[in-house]
């Protein structure tokens, strides 16, 4: 850089309260809620803990969704805050359904918190909020949603759901910036989390001390200097998908889904992780490899063929066997999909699998998204 470069990143006039508020209301419009939203200065794991340290105490009886890896790491938020946790396994090739969780809730009837993910990028399954939500609701039971992997990829309806706390974060189908975040909480949640003792206060974790030094004030003063560049970046996003229209990102979403599982299977020798269409996530597509060839292996080599694809071998347990297709905010495009399938198809022969065809996965996933845009 030369000294008579000016950096844009720096000396921007401050954010003022009335502008970090404004952002607010734009996150809230795009999460369908008319409730408090509190943009949060940092990854979404900061709100997502923050809602259940603050929800949860010792005494409480949660009920925990697991259908991925965040849920397996909220049970253990959920223990450390004293709770008593119930817990419901859907495999990852599926998705739970409502009834399971209705069942749950009548064997266990002191449940008073739940905990689910909308969608898991991880694992690439969806579940469906709006029948699970309406259980909840009728049990009583505050309802938590890990909204991440969801929002603008698929529909997300915070309020008609009857979600009480909704975390999203920008970084996924909204191709926003990492590092900020943002929560809705419900009149019943805040009800709650003032009664808990526990709950934090004067802490980063704390959604009441938001409440109480920016919400409670009619949000004119910032409790703190503000994450300046972040919550910008995640303004720039949200305007940008007004723009796009959000309907249109959403179809982006579901059209990258359908045609990466048609592609897959007319490509052979991969399948889809997820098994039915319906229980598949709009923002990541899973697959699995064939018997005996490393999942890992085959991203290697998709990527040397193409290192720009957004393919990925599984995280943890499943990475001998799962591939990740992480289709989501500008990797939510036509060529982008059609790429991805030509790169494992490139890696998969590289890997002494010859049978696989691609040019029929191409045609397939094509006209798999011209069906879904055409809609
Ligand atoms: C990506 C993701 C997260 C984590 O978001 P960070 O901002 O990286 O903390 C949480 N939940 C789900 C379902 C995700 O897909």
């Amino acid at each position: 850089m030369t000294a008579n470069t000016a950096p844009v990143l720096l000396d921007l006039a401050p954010l003022g309260a009335g502008h970090f508020a404004r952002i607010e209301d734009k996150v809230a419009a795009l999460m369908r809620t008319r409730e408090s939203v509190v943009a949060m200065q940092g990854e979404a794991l900061l709100p997502l803990e923050a809602c259940i340290r603050s929800a949860v105490r010792p005494g409480s009886t949660a009920l925990n969704i697991i259908t991925g890896p965040y849920g397996e790491t909220f049970g253990g938020w959920l223990r450390s805050c004293g709770a008593e946790v119930i817990t419901v396994d859907a495999p990852f090739s599926g998705a739970v359904d409502a009834g399971q969780v209705a069942d749950a809730l009548r064997a266990h009837p002191a449940i008073d918190f739940v905990s689910l993910v909308h969608a898991e990028a991880a694992t690439g399954n969806t579940n469906p909020v709006a029948e699970i939500g309406a259980v909840v609701r009728e049990h009583g039971a505050l309802l938590m949603l890990d909204a991440v992997a969801s929002v603008a990829a698929e529909p997300l309806l915070t309020d008609e759901w009857g979600v009480d706390l909704c975390v999203i974060g920008a970084q996924k189908a909204m191709a926003g910036p990492a590092g900020v975040s943002a929560v809705s909480v419900s009149a019943r949640a805040w009800e709650r989390i003032a009664a808990n003792e526990q709950a934090p206060r004067r802490s980063y974790l704390s959604l009441l001390d938001w409440k109480e030094r920016w919400i409670d004030g009619g949000r004119t003063a910032l409790p703190h200097a503000p994450a300046q560049l972040e919550m910008l970046a995640l303004e720039q996003a949200v305007d940008r998908i007004e723009a796009d229209g959000l309907d249109s990102v959403i179809a982006r979403h579901r059209a990258a889904a359908a045609a990466t599982r048609a592609g897959v299977r007319a490509l052979g020798s991969l399948t889809p992780y997820v098994v039915r269409d319906q229980d598949a996530a709009p923002a990541a597509t899973t697959l699995r490899a064939p018997d005996g060839v490393d999942a890992r292996e085959i991203v290697a080599k998709a990527l040397k063929a193409d290192a720009a694809v957004p393919v990925q071998a599984a995280a943890g347990a499943l990475a001998k066997e799962m591939i990740r297709v992480n289709h989501y905010g500008l990797a939510a495009d036509r060529a982008v999909v059609l790429a991805s399938l030509a790169a494992l198809g490139e890696g998969l022969r590289a890997m002494g699998v010859e049978t696989v065809a691609v040019g029929e996965a191409l045609e397939a996933a094509g006209t798999a998204w011209d069906a879904v845009i055409a809609d």
